[in-house]
């Protein structure tokens, strides 16, 4: 079989997450299985923001010509009230991408994902299915899974990349996903539709509203308008299980511009995405065992950074196999620790910040005009609060940005 050669790292999980470390891990040398729970590789849902603090590391990988052949460079970010319309505030994405040097792309999941399952398989990852990981355990010098069918695999580390409902994660905090009663619903329209006509493709826009928010972008080259409606479901609040139906989607836009709620018809209705986040946690490391992208920190996703901080998490992790890598082997007692030292910190902060800004998103009544009187005057070009996130993709804590703090943001959030 194939588990007969001992591989020198196990990821679990084929998500962005797990396949993109594998990635990075394999083009360090090393020998990489990714045990995947479903019976193929692939990713639902739609498109996905990748901001310059991705792109960077796609371009160290070599995979960022692919990515831009495959995706979209939207040349304006805007952000608009969903109630009248106005525009409130945008970002010049070309202008950030000279601030940055590396580009604002926006891409479709299936694409990015199939991207990396490509470039593993050029790398030679072994690539395995149908593998559901129901158990862990570690030694000092290496770490074990147990398959639900009873096997076992062993390697020098193991790699927990197994999402929001992560196995793994149990074995460094007792935790739930934290609900945060609202939900998105997501679509795509062929750009001939007569919805994506009155769409501008060359545009990331969100429209901000009481308890609900709407997105749009073009994907595939602007072939594709990409949707995705997001609200606090009533019936959450209530303590009902069957929350974020579509007649909750309906009703929640009832008072937005014709705009917003003309694409509502055009959104898949069958299936919908209640999102959670979890509490940071600030230590993922258990003995030879790492977490990694949603295991480690899932986030709401107002920031557009869930996926980007899977990527980043596997580009850090592979930076410090490079620089422990002798001839018997990785030192992966430091690569773990010099992991851990910088990323649970970073992502705290994106969690953290992810929750202010849905509220801020979401404010009605007075601290809505508050918040859009703020953003009226802000500075297009003044990029301070997100250079911590967009300059750097920090290996070491001491290269990690001071964060911003956003007294404006505060001072709406508040009000
Ligand atoms: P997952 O994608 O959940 O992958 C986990 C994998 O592990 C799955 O393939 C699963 O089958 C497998 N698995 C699970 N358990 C086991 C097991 N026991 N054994 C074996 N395999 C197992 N992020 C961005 O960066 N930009 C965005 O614009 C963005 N927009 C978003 C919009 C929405 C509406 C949502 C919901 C999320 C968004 N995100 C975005 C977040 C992003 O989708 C996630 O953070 C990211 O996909 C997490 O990747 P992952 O690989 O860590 O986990």
């Amino acid at each position: 079989t194939s588990n007969e050669i001992r591989p020198d790292a196990l990821i679990v999980g084929g998500g962005i997450g797990g396949l993109s470390t594998a990635y990075s891990l394999a083009r360090q040398g090393l020998r990489v299985r990714v045990l995947e729970r479903a019976s193929e590789f692939g990713e639902v849902g739609a498109g996905i923001q990748l901001a310059p603090n991705c792109t960077r590391i796609l371009d160290d990988y070599g995979l960022l010509d692919e990515a831009r052949s495959l995706g979209v460079e939207p040349t304006r970010m805007v952000m608009r009230d969903a109630t009248d319309g106005a525009e409130l505030s945008s970002l010049d994405l070309l202008d950030m991408r000279r601030r940055y040097g590396y580009p604002y792309l926006v891409i479709h999941r299936s694409d990015l994902h199939a991207m990396f399952l490509r470039a593993c398989r050029r790398v030679g990852v072994e690539l395995l299915t149908e593998q559901h990981v129901v158990g862990y355990s570690t030694t000092e010098t290496a770490a074990r899974v147990e398959l639900s069918d009873g096997r076992t695999e062993d390697a020098g580390v193991v790699i927990a990349a197994d999402g929001l409902h992560s196995v793994a994660r149990k074995l460094l905090v007792d935790d739930n996903p934290v609900s945060s009663a609202y939900v998105a619903y997501r679509g795509t329209v062929p750009a001939d539709h007569p919805r994506a006509c009155d769409v501008d493709l060359s545009e990331v826009t969100v429209h901000v509203g009481p308890g609900c928010h709407f997105v749009h972008y073009g994907l595939r080259g602007g072939e594709m308008l990409n949707q995705v409606y997001v609200f606090e479901s009533p019936k959450a609040l209530a303590g009902e299980d069957d929350w974020g139906t579509p007649d909750e989607l309906d009703a929640a836009f009832a008072g937005t511009t014709e705009f917003v709620r003309d694409g509502l018809p055009h959104m898949w209705r069958d299936k919908w995405w209640r999102m959670f986040d979890r509490e940071p946690l600030d230590n993922w490391i258990h003995g030879r065992i790492a977490l990694l992208g949603d295991a480690a920190h899932p986030p709401l996703q107002y920031i557009a950074q869930g996926a980007i901080m899977a990527i980043e998490d596997g580009w850090v992790l592979g930076e410090h196999v490079a620089r422990r890598r002798g001839d018997g082997g990785v030192d992966w007692d430091g690569a773990l620790a010099g992991y851990n030292a910088v990323r649970p910190a970073h992502c705290r902060r994106v969690l953290t910040t992810s929750r202010a800004w849905g509220e801020l998103w979401h404010l009605g009544g007075e601290p809505r005009e508050q918040r859009n009187a703020l953003l009226r005057v802000r500075d297009v070009y003044d990029y301070s609060f997100v250079d911590w996130l967009y300059s750097v993709t920090a290996v070491d804590p001491q290269d990690e940005p001071e964060m911003f703090t956003a007294v404006p943001l505060a001072a709406a959030t508040t009000g």
